[in-house]
């Protein structure tokens, strides 16, 4: 299968070129030049099949003719050994919960996925790859844990000091083995800058191979489709068709739901929820599209302000707001709401869930109540609450307990590097590193 940018259809990239670069020259994003279909019997068969199994059925979908059956059946095999699991709390919610691999949010999917394809990938190659990667807190546990150990790839995180929260930074700085971390004396912006910069270093992309993990690469985007058909297959309806609201930021799980949804997953309408950050929402009602920066909310890893996914959204619906409209439906919901459906879940349901989850809930309900629907509703829980205690306790009153992935993290010591803001010190720190 070929890869093309969605700024340009007449140069297409092979899985290799769209995965190892993450990103095409020209600005735009990649997508696979046809998103395959599954079977009316795939379809049918998902209720009697395993996570790990649907995974294995939908990468070969898209893998196939790249990569021979044995090799996609070990990158599934190895990457997508994460438990999900779909909790109905009321006759038309349920949760699915995505949150419980190492990192504990959604993300491990994208980027064990991306971390065991890279390193496929790679096989062969002389010369090392490095991985550069920003982080405002998540992203970068998640590549950490991803990456931890693979042979041939090298990763250096940048996170903005005292800017991510004291346990992400353990997740980030106590990995060690061929996971760096550096400490920037800067904001997250600055972080982002710094890679952007070296990706634009030709004399030092001639030395080294460098890579990105951010959610541009479309080997983030592919694994998190396989959720949305394991929901469809734990829903069992006969007729089929739900509707799932998405806690989104940058827009690549729901991105990734479109996919499902092309690939004949039942899905009848998507509702991107989003916090005061509310872009997308705002473009849904007016038609323009107007990014502005973020501001900060209480479900941080939503923070955004331009979603870098909306070329994506644009380009599968041809553009067409009439088409956007009709599948996806968008509210934006501040801290006060979040935190009241925090407490009202804990209250109704002695289940306790974390901001982004709650802002996702509260999406589903106005969904339901504007259009009276009756169908099954699902909500994507994107983390646990143990990731979020100062957000979640003060309102259950209560402590949570802290999972094992987080508490081993817990007692490691940290070890990052200080970066300065300055390009020519990351620049020295790069050469340095990697000669
Ligand atoms: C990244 C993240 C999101 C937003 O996902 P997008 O794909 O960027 O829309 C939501 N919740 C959590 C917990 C996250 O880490």
């Amino acid at each position: 299968m070929k890869y093309f940018s969605t700024k340009n259809i007449s140069t297409p990239a092979s899985l290799k070129e769209a995965v190892l670069s993450g990103m095409p020259g020209d600005g735009g994003l990649f997508l696979p030049e046809r998103i395959p279909v599954l079977t009316p019997q795939q379809i049918e068969a998902l209720s009697t099949m395993s996570f790990e199994e649907i995974a294995q059925t939908m990468a070969a979908e898209f893998l196939a003719g790249d990569i021979p059956p044995g090799d996609i059946r070990e990158v599934v095999a190895s990457s997508m050994n994460l438990d999900v699991k779909l909790t109905q709390l009321s006759e038309q919610m349920s949760i699915l919960e995505t949150f419980h691999g190492p990192t504990m949010a959604f993300k491990d999917f994208g980027a064990r996925f991306m971390a065991r394809l890279m390193s496929y990938l790679i096989k062969g190659n002389k010369r090392e790859l490095t991985i550069l990667v920003a982080t405002s807190g998540d992203t970068g546990s998640a590549v950490a844990s991803g990456f931890l150990g693979i042979p041939g790839i090298r990763v250096i995180i940048l996170y903005p000091s005292g800017k991510v929260s004291p346990s992400q930074e353990k997740q980030l700085t106590t990995q060690g083995q061929n996971i760096l971390a550096l400490e920037v004396e800067g904001h997250f912006d600055d972080c982002q800058r710094l890679v952007k910069h070296a990706f634009a270093d030709a004399e030092l992309r001639q030395r080294h191979h460098l890579s990105s993990a951010n959610s541009i690469n479309i080997a983030r985007l592919i694994p998190q489709s396989f959720y949305y058909a394991f929901t469809a297959g734990q829903l069992g309806q006969k007729s089929g068709e739900f509707v799932i609201s998405v806690p989104s930021g940058n827009f690549g799980n729901l991105t990734a739901g479109i996919i499902a949804k092309r690939m004949r997953v039942p899905i009848k309408h998507f509702i991107a929820s989003t916090n005061s950050n509310d872009v997308f929402p705002e473009y849904l009602k007016s038609g323009d599209y107007k990014p502005r920066p973020s501001g900060q909310t209480i479900s941080n890893a939503m923070d955004v302000g331009d979603p870098s996914n909306l070329s994506r959204i644009r380009y599968l619906f041809d553009d067409d707001m009439d088409r956007i409209r009709s599948e996806i439906s968008s509210w934006s919901f501040d801290d006060m709401k979040t935190r009241e459906m925090i407490g009202q879940i804990f209250k109704r349901y002695d289940y306790i869930i974390d901001p982004h989850t709650a802002v996702g809930i509260l999406g589903l309900e106005k969904y339901l109540e504007v259009h009276q629907s009756t169908l099954p509703g699902v909500v994507i829980s994107t983390a646990h609450p143990a990731k979020f205690p100062e957000s979640v306790e003060p309102v259950i009153g209560e402590k949570i307990p802290v999972p094992p992935q987080l508490a081993q993290y817990l007692k490691r010591e940290k070890l990052a590097t200080p970066m300065s803001i300055d390009y020519e010190d990351f620049r020295q720190y790069l050469i340095d590193t990697l000669d």
